[in-house]
Order: C-alpha cells, then sequence, then structure tokens
C-alpha cells in the first residue's frame, strides 16, 4: 500500500510538505498532473488538480526518489505546496481518491525505512528525539544517535559475542576430532573484557538525563526566598520554555535550559510542619519531588531561623554536591553570611552560594556556576551514552546473560553456549537485528504522523 501524509504542522504556513511513500507514488503525480513525470530527485514545478473533479488545487514544487534511494527505501514523492488549510485538505482528499493509497498511521514512514534496512532503530529513536529536541546539548545527542553511533556500539558487543558463541559451538559440535583443545574455553574468556566495558556503559544515567531532562528540587523553609529566587534565575535566563503550576498546591515548577540541558525547577515548600492532612500530603510529594530530584538547592535567609524539624529534613534529604543558597545576604554583613553554614556538621558536604535576590547581588555567580555543574554532570558526554530505558533493559539483560556464560564455565560449555545466545539475542533487540517485528508498536509508538 502507497502511503501519505502532511509532515508539516499541521494549520496555516507559507509551505506545506506532503510526502508519499510506495509504489504508487509516481502513478500519484500522474493522476494530479497531466505533465510528463519530472526527473528523480530534481525539484519541477506541476500544477495539481484534483483526479476526480479536474479541479486546481495548487501549484507545487515536488521531488521524486526512487526506491531504494529514499528514507523508506521505497518510491517517494514529495509535494510541496502553498502550507494553507484549503489547499492541505484538498490535496490530502485528493490523494485518498487515488486507488492503493491510503493515510499513513504515526510513525509509519519510519518504521518501514526500518523494515527496509534502510535506518536501524536507534536510528529511528534518533530522529524521533531530534524533533522533541528542546535545547542544543539534546539536539546534539539526537543527531549523535541519529548518525548510528550507538547502534554500532551494540552491534559490535554483539558481534563480539556471536564470534564467541560460534568458537563455542564449533567446540561443542567437533568435541570428538582434532580440533585445537580449549577453544570453547577461550572464547568465553575473550569476551570476558566485554562485561566491565557494558557496565560501565550502563552505569551513567546523563544520556538519559539529558534526553528526559534535570529536575531541580528547591528546599528550604518559608520565606527564605525560594520564589525570590526561582524569579531571578529564571528572569535573567532568555530560554524559559515554559512556566507552570504544580500537580500539588505544594510544588511550583518552572522550566528552563541551563548549560544547554533542559531542567525543571521546582517550589517545593513541604519542610514544614504539617498541620492538616491535605498539607501532610503536600509535604509527603514535596519530600519525595526533592529527594528524587538530580539537584537540590537550599535556600536559607539570616531572618528565618531553620527549626530544628526543617534542619532535620535538610539533613536526610541534601546530597553532597548540591547547592546551599544563603539568601538576604542584603540583610547582613559579608561575614556572617557564612554561620549558619557551620551550624550544621555536614555543610561543609555542600556548594555554599552568597546571594541576594533582591539586589541580584551573587545571582549571575550562581546562575553560571549551576549552569557549569548542570552542563558537567548531564551535558552531552564525549562519549556516546545510554539514551533510553529501552536500551538500559536490553542491555541489562545482555550483561546477566554474559555473566551467566562467564559463571557457567566451569559447569558446561552446553551452558554457556544457551547463556551467550540469549545475551546476543537481547542486544540484537536494541537495534531491531531480532524481533524486529514485535518493536516497532513499541519504539513507534511515540511518533507522530508524517515521521
Ligand atoms: P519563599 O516562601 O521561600 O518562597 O519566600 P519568598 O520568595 O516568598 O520571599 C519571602 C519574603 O522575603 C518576601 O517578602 C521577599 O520579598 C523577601 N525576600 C526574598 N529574597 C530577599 C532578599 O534577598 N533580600 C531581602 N531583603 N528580602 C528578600
Amino acid at each position: 500500500m502507497t502511503i501519505f501524509a502532511l509532515s508539516t504542522p499541521p494549520g496555516r504556513g507559507a509551505i506545506a510538505m506532503i510526502r508519499l511513500s510506495g509504489e504508487r507514488s509516481s502513478l500519484a503525480l500522474q493522476s494530479l498532473s497531466a505533465k510528463a513525470l519530472p526527473e528523480l530527485r530534481r525539484a519541477s514545478v506541476r500544477q495539481l488538480s484534483d483526479p476526480l473533479t479536474g479541479q486546481p488545487i495548487d501549484e507545487a514544487v515536488v521531488l521524486r526518489f526512487e526506491a531504494p534511494h529514499s528514507f523508506t527505501g521505497e518510491d517517494m514523492l514529495e509535494l510541496h505546496v502553498h502550507g494553507g488549510i484549503a489547499v492541505v485538505d484538498s490535496l490530502l482528499s485528493a490523494l485518498a481518491s487515488i486507488d492503493g493509497l491510503r493515510p499513513a498511521e504515526a510513525g509509519e514512514f519510519s518504521k518501514r525505512a526500518v523494515l527496509n534496512g534502510r535506518l536501524d532503530l536507534t536510528r529511528a529513536e534518533g530522529i524521533a528525539d531530534l524533533i522533541d529536541a528542546e535545547s542544543e546539548a539534546q539536539k546534539q545527542q539526537a543527531l549523535r544517535q541519529m548518525s548510528g553511533v550507538l547502534g554500532v556500539l551494540y552491534e559490535k558487543w554483539r558481534d563480539q559475542i556471536k564470534t564467541g558463541l560460534a568458537h563455542l559451538e564449533a567446540d561443542l559440535e567437533f568435541a570428538e576430532e582434532d580440533l585445537p583443545g580449549g577453544l570453547g574455553q577461550s572464547a568465553l574468556d575473550g569476551l570476558e573484557d566485554l562485561l566491565p566495558e557494558m557496565r560501565a556503559h550502563l552505569s551513567e544515567d546523563r544520556g538519559e538525563r539529558l534526553r528526559e531532562g534535570v529536575c531541580i528540587a528547591i528546599i528550604g523553609p518559608p520565606n527564605a526566598g525560594k520564589s525570590s529566587i526561582i524569579n531571578s534565575l529564571v528572569g535573567r535566563d532568555a530560554a524559559i520554555v515554559s512556566a507552570r503550576a504544580g500537580t500539588t498546591r505544594d510544588v511550583v515548577e518552572v522550566a528552563m535550559v541551563l548549560g544547554g540541558v533542559p531542567v525543571t525547577l521546582s517550589d517545593t515548600a513541604g519542610l514544614r510542619e504539617a498541620e492538616d492532612e491535605i498539607e501532610q500530603e503536600g509535604v509527603r510529594r514535596a519530600r519525595l519531588r526533592a529527594e528524587e530530584a538530580d539537584l537540590r538547592l537550599l535556600v536559607t535567609a539570616p531572618d528565618v531561623e531553620l527549626s530544628e524539624l526543617e534542619g532535620g529534613s535538610v539533613k536526610d534529604i541534601m546530597k553532597p554536591g548540591d547547592f546551599w543558597l544563603h539568601n538576604k545576604s542584603d540583610l547582613v554583613s559579608p561575614a556572617s553570611a557564612d554561620v549558619a553554614a557551620s551550624k550544621y556538621a555536614d555543610g561543609a558536604n555542600y556548594r555554599h552560594y552568597t546571594v541576594s535576590a533582591e539586589t541580584e547581588q551573587g545571582i549571575d555567580d550562581l546562575l553560571n556556576q549551576l549552569s557549569s555543574e548542570i552542563s558537567r554532570r548531564f551535558g552531552l558526554s564525549e562519549r556516546p551514552s545510554l539514551t533510553r530505558a529501552r536500551h538500559r533493559k536490553a542491555l541489562e539483560e545482555a550483561v546477566l546473560f554474559l555473566q551467566s556464560a562467564m559463571d557457567a564455565r566451569s559447569r558446561g560449555l552446553e551452558l554457556a553456549a544457551e547463556d551467550l545466545r540469549m545475551s546476543s539475542r537481547a542486544l540484537g533487540r536494541i537495534t531491531g537485528a531480532v524481533d524486529v517485528e514485535a518493536l516497532l508498536d513499541i519504539v513507534f509508538a511515540d511518533f507522530c504522523i508524517g515521521k
């Protein structure tokens, strides 16, 4: 079946692009335009009209691609028309009236590209991420994945395991003949170094953090100036994505980009003693949010004491490397700003900043430090990193079976061979080299139409 879809956003625009994929692509163009088919890969102008009524639709720039040299690996056609709602509507209904054509499902172009071997699954996911990227570092990461580096890495590991398995199977098969002794054992030994390499890759979550965005929780007693700090941080930064009210009355979230990484700042007013049940629930959620956040900013001020309860909560929630902001520095002499820190034995674990949300003193410095910390911890790394839970799950499984193969060395090579098979299968699922049909619906579920 030949599919078609609007590949630019719906609504008014200067230009809209509708594309087709499948063997009837050129035929469709012949139904829409009386003129001869344009040369392949050469932008040409064509007057398009409805094949049933003969009504003119628009003057379009058209591009033809021939299988297998196209995105999907099939014949493709691109129709660039004026981006008016009526133009697009009449073109889409004209296409629907042509025999053998139907509207594409979400992600169907990419799906066909995968099925025709033009893309592996990791590269298709890279395309989805590129389209969703909201920050520079996210864009770079998606481009990198789209270029295939992750797929290449995982396939390299799978090849190593498959080679080991082949040696092992040869050893099992020809045990009686005179193959060099211990071929299977040495094949397994050869895979030993793979485990730490795969584990190191699994141990980092920066790729996933960058893709999903980083959470920063602002904590501290009421009136310490948490909202004011958020306002001055956001006010200085041009790249605000959105601001929205939180899910509970105790959490307010603001989204921004810091160090190239999308960040959600949540103001959790949750450290005080709760008076009623609803508030208790709010406090519980706010605490949880703060504990799960990737980084915490504790805000204190000289005119609000940290009560015993708050002090205790702070100690439970704060983690080494978190930021402690001594706000309202305008109210006190510079020297006394650090006194609060020394009240807590673990104060040295945190990074202290003296700021004033009121006069903005120290805010620029804070913003710079925060940006570089975030880019250091969650920004794009030199080496390709894991970007998705789907990959993590498969890799964890692959490591488990590889480890089990190593452990089986003394118990018999048959067991080890089965483990290697499972390990290689798990890795193959990441790129879609195995079980691709079963994976398509999962991978393409969050793609949009026309992609
Ligand atoms: P929150 O309850 O922690 O969110 O605190 P707010 O941001 O609402 O601030 C509480 C009060 O402290 C407000 O009256 C602010 O104007 C004031 N405030 C916040 N930051 C500063 C500061 O740096 N200096 C001074 N003098 N007042 C501040």
